[in-house]
């Protein structure tokens, strides 16, 4: 039977009464689960005994307060999805309960990879990421925690969190899980248009096309390439399209040996703003 707790303390007490060498695998979310969110609770239920999975829509990571009331909660679906699945133990706390001392953030320095991208166009965006998952962390204490690579830059984020706090975590990347269509899955989808959902997996397309063209022509003549294909496109306005360093998250100057590349995006569909990437 799948456990349910919104208080830390009741977590902390079921968490604490499984023997030391019981491993804990950790999936945090912010709910409107879809098959992307599943594929990693596939990957943690793999390699633990037993699975955590926090649904909680963090306020503090919203840089726009119409982004963060206009985020989908779909609760009964979620848990449905969820106990169907296998998942052991569900944490939905409050942001009360999860900010004793108000919505604030703590600031990190992730060495430079948090001002690139998202970090660039959502302000504060992972000093609210770090905030929460560390407090995640603290209170699941998992030894295992799984991150999808669709948020790519988070990933990278969170793997420089538990360095930096010196936390014995292992982070997980997982691939990205899309529609056939070739559309990333993301719980903002349900939101586009009915227009807006059709055109969207055009930004599939138009990385696989930046990817082949990147096997023969340089950085520039793509990033021009990809800013062109969105100008001339009548749905999709893109926001940033940037070639960088898989570590240093930085746009590429000069391709250099024994470097991966990847190839990210952020593009505004109507109201709704999707991000994707792709490896070059
Ligand atoms: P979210 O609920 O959007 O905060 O996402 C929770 C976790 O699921 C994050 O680690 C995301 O990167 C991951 N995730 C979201 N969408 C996908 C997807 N399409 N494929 C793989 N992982 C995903």
């Amino acid at each position: 039977m799948m456990l349910v707790y919104a208080k830390i303390d009741s977590l902390q007490e079921k968490l604490t009464s499984f023997k030391s060498n019981i491993s804990i695998g950790f999936v945090p979310t912010m709910g409107a689960l879809h098959q992307g969110h599943l594929s990693l609770i596939e990957e943690a239920k793999k390699y633990n005994d037993i699975v955590v999975v926090s649904v909680f829509v963090n306020p503090t990571q919203f840089d726009k307060k119409e982004d963060l009331d206009n985020y989908p909660i779909t609760m009964d679906s979620d848990l449905r999805m969820l106990e169907e699945i296998g998942c052991d133990i569900v944490f939905t706390p409050t942001a009360n309960e999860m900010y004793e001392d108000g919505l604030k953030s703590e600031h990190f320095d992730f060495g430079g990879i948090e001002y690139e991208m998202e970090g660039a166009f959502r302000e504060g965006h992972f000093d609210g990421v770090g905030t929460v998952v560390k407090r995640l962390f603290e209170i699941v204490k998992p030894h295992n925690s799984y991150f999808g690579e669709k948020d790519f830059q988070q990933l990278q984020i969170i793997k420089a969190l538990v360095k930096l706090e010196q936390m014995n975590i292992r982070i997980v990347g997982c691939p990205i899980y899309r529609e056939l269509d070739g559309l990333a899955m993301s719980s903002r989808n349900a939101r586009l248009t009915v227009a807006h959902r059709k055109a969207a997996p055009f930004i599939r397309e138009t990385l696989l096309k930046a990817k082949e063209m990147f096997g023969t022509e340089n950085a520039v003549t793509v990033l021009q390439w990809v800013t062109d294909a969105f100008e001339k496109h009548p749905l999709l306005a893109l926001e940033y399209f940037s070639i960088a360093d898989e570590k240093s998250l930085k746009p590429i100057v000069q391709r250099i040996d024994n470097h991966d590349y990847r190839g990210f995006v952020a593009v505004m569909a109507g109201e709704i703003r999707l991000i994707d990437n792709i490896e070059l």
